[in-house]
């Protein structure tokens, strides 16, 4: 009755009670304290009537107020649907709308755009973290707990029950909701820990990642919190910031995506501030190379690259701890986790390439499946063919390891053949001058589609357009390489630090 999210931190709480939870700004949160906070919130969620199958909206940055109000909803047997921090006003009541929530929890920061939202789609709004001379008249969930009865204990769940909803980010439409469920959460934290991560209660964990997304959530917070590690807190990801306080804290264990992998070597390119790494974790997108050597040079740690979505809790596959690492390969599968490649062309059903060099669609099975879209059995039904979830994304699957080689939707179509980004990324990142690379296809009216690249310089670098082309040119096909090299400031990220590639298509698209 306890496989549930919640009891990972009520069963911490016992066993680690004086271990610090969390590193923040403001100091150190314990496990007993988190938990006693948790259940304070839960004790005031219920006391508006939130219990087993509501929806907790929530829009918290990354403070251990994030934690508390996630666990406590869940701790009532309620689905958390924590809310991308972007979304402005009307993104986030379309949230509000299509997942049915009871309650917005909002951080006093975010209510700008949480307030308009939650009056929007009549869903009731209390605040956290308000000052108390802020001049706003809104609930409070601090003094609500602090009148209610703290929740004994989390309540009992089952196992198949929604324990989230998580929207996808929408580059591919109107976000979805995916809901995920305890078993897909708590199985795959415990078989994430034993088949790729070695961590313990000596672990400093930095998350660079917002905790409203799968990576931060489960593969970071979750994860660490089971174990009764420690999690360093940024509330907005700043490189220079985090290598200074991993540095002081002594963070054993780094977690980012490329593009935080990239900004970090830059930092560590104006300060000697090192911290005591184990090793490290990518995800999220694909890891160059170049970018994994230069960070084992700087910080004599290795990266272990891992590859995951949102609607696989999250994470399918990684390079295991102990083992030689693949540099340019995503891992082996998950226990309990089937990969196979699929023909990415048949729709209907899912017809599997077995050939051991077979390049297709990656397709996955297994405990850590999201119970699919919410209201949106077509999507879903798109999504999940003959048992198997289509990710979208291509690769190859020999010996049992994992290659990504690029979305599905990033693939460019240049006179008949076809370019994959990630492959012309990691040519690039090998340029000394180029700190970060992006690849797309801008449409063409003679080759269908032209790829471009858009690059940031190393600092104080000056960077030749013509000169990065004559380099790609140089080391890999002559329908592959950029035409186009555009020298830009800095690339448009989302806030979980991927690229947002629609925005450089937009941008530097001929103007129709
Ligand atoms: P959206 O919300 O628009 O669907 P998204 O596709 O980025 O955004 P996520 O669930 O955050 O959704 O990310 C999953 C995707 O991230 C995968 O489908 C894959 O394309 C990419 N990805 C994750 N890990 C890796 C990796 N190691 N190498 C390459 N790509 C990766």
């Amino acid at each position: 009755a306890t496989l549930s999210v919640a009891s990972i931190l009520a069963e911490s709480a016992v066993r680690h009670a004086d271990r610090p939870a969390f590193h923040f700004a403001g100091g150190t949160t314990t496990y007993r304290e988190l938990w006693d906070q948790t259940r304070a919130y839960a004790g005031a969620l219920r006391a508006r009537g939130i219990g087993r199958g509501d929806r907790v909206a929530m829009l918290v940055p990354n403070v251990p107020d994030f934690a508390r109000v996630y666990y406590a909803a869940l701790s009532l047997g309620a689905i958390v649907v924590p809310v991308h921090l972007l979304f402005k006003a009307d993104e986030i009541a379309y949230v509000l709308r299509d997942s049915g929530a009871d309650v917005l929890v909002a951080a006093a920061p975010l209510l700008g755009e949480a307030v308009p939202a939650a009056t929007a789609a009549g869903v009731p709004l209390v605040t956290v973290l308000l000052p108390a001379d802020a001049g706003v008249d809104l609930p409070r969930l601090e003094a609500e707990a602090a009148a209610a009865a703290p929740l004994a204990r989390h309540e009992s769940v089952s196992p198949l029950d929604a324990a989230t909803i998580l929207y996808t980010s929408g580059t591919t439409g109107t976000p979805k909701g995916a809901v995920g469920s305890h078993l897909s959460i708590v199985e795959q934290v415990h078989t994430t820990l034993i088949d790729a991560f070695d961590l313990g209660p000596d672990d400093i964990v930095f998350g660079g990642l917002p905790l409203f997304h799968t990576f931060g959530q489960t593969a970071v917070m979750n994860i660490a919190l089971r174990v009764g590690a420690s999690v360093i807190l940024l509330p907005r990801f700043d490189a220079d910031e985090a290598l200074a306080l991993t540095t002081a804290l002594g963070a054993t264990v780094f977690t980012a995506v490329p593009t935080m992998y990239v900004g970090i070597l830059e930092a560590a390119r104006r300060s000697p501030a090192r911290p005591p790494l184990r090793y490290a974790v990518s995800g999220g997108a694909a890891l160059p190379v170049a970018v994994l050597e230069a960070f084992r040079d700087a910080f004599d740690a290795d990266v272990h690259e891992g590859y995951g979505l949102t609607e696989t809790a999250p994470t399918v596959s990684s390079n295991p701890l102990h083992q030689p690492i693949r540099p340019g390969t995503v891992g082996r599968a998950l226990w309990g986790v089937d990969v196979a490649i699929a023909d990415p062309d048949i729709e209907e059903s899912v017809v599997l390439l077995d050939e051991p060099d077979a390049l297709g669609e990656i397709v996955v099975r297994g405990h850590n499946l999201f119970k699919g879209y919410l209201g949106r059995a077509d999507a879903s039904a798109a999504a999940v063919v003959d048992g198997w979830f289509r990710t979208g994304d291509l690769g190859t699957y020999a010996d049992g390891v994992l290659t990504i080689v690029d979305r599905k939707k990033d693939m460019i179509v240049r006179s008949g053949y076809n370019v994959y980004p990630t492959e012309v990324e990691a040519v690039l990142a090998r340029h000394p001058g180029v700190s970060l690379a992006a690849v797309f296809g801008v449409a063409d009216d003679v080759r269908g589609q032209e790829v471009h690249a858009a690059v940031v310089a190393h600092d104080g670098v000056d960077l030749d357009p013509a000169e990065v082309v004559a380099f790609v040119r140089d080391r890999i096909a002559a329908y592959k390489y950029p035409r186009v090299v555009h020298v830009v400031p800095s690339l448009p990220l989302g806030s979980s630090g991927k690229v947002l590639k629609r925005e450089l298509v937009a941008q530097h698209s001929p103007v129709a």
